[in-house]
């Protein structure tokens, strides 16, 4: 990608990572951080925790808003409290967000030292795409590590033998079965099915325009 699409009105440059840059940051974490994981779960509020990272439930509304976003300290995570219902949209939740952290962490490090054109509402639309695009691969990678999730993919694909399924419809339950093994949203598990080639960008667009909002 030409690095220049990156580049806001005022000049702040975003370098977007390559998927092996990811997979490599996701992968040295979960590396570091193995007695946070158990049989296929990443303990990703110990993960945060262990790295001095506090998170802040909240409620009035802020779900109207946004799931979870980064506080101007970094050392905060204000995460809607109502998503803590469904763990797997509330892990993930906390993955992205992390994930953003990791990602910028010069500037979450140092506010005051902030580049222009950097804070949320400068960034061009470009920009902001780039950059929760990226955060979108980290958080998959962290809560469901490649190799591991490229395995399990295969064996429900291949245990699921019912003629009448389309491949859509298996799909959805592959989808379903690696959202309670992972515990990340059905929606991240169809993300990280396309990154890693899994499933094509079609069948994907289909699952996004098949989810209520
Ligand atoms: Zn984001």
């Amino acid at each position: 990608m030409n690095s220049d699409s990156n580049k806001g009105s005022k000049g702040y440059v975003y370098k977007r990572k390559t998927p092996f840059e990811l997979e490599q940051i996701a992968e040295a974490i979960v590396a570091k951080y193995a007695d946070r994981k158990s049989l296929s779960v990443i303990d990703i509020e110990g993960l945060v925790e262990d790295l001095g990272l506090t998170l802040l439930p909240r409620r009035g509304g802020l779900r109207n808003l946004a799931n979870a976003y980064t506080a101007r300290d970094w050392r905060f995570i204000p995460i809607a409290e109502e998503r803590a219902a469904y763990p797997p949209g509330y892990r993930s939740d906390i993955a992205e967000e992390f994930a953003h952290i990791l990602l910028e962490f010069e500037l979450w490090r140092k506010p005051s030292e902030r580049p222009t054109g950097s804070e949320g509402h400068e960034l061009t639309p470009e920009q902001h795409q780039a950059i929760e695009e990226d955060a979108w691969y980290l958080e998959g990678a962290l809560l469901m590590p490649k190799a591991e999730f490229e395995a399990r993919f295969k064996y429900h694909t291949d245990s699921i033998k019912d003629p009448n399924l389309d491949q859509f419809h298996k799909m959805k339950k592959v989808a379903l079965l690696l959202s309670n093994e992972f515990q990340a949203s059905d929606i991240a598990v169809w993300r990280r099915a396309k990154n890693l080639k899994l499933v094509d960008s079609s069948e994907f667009k289909l699952f996004l325009d098949r989810i209520p909002l």
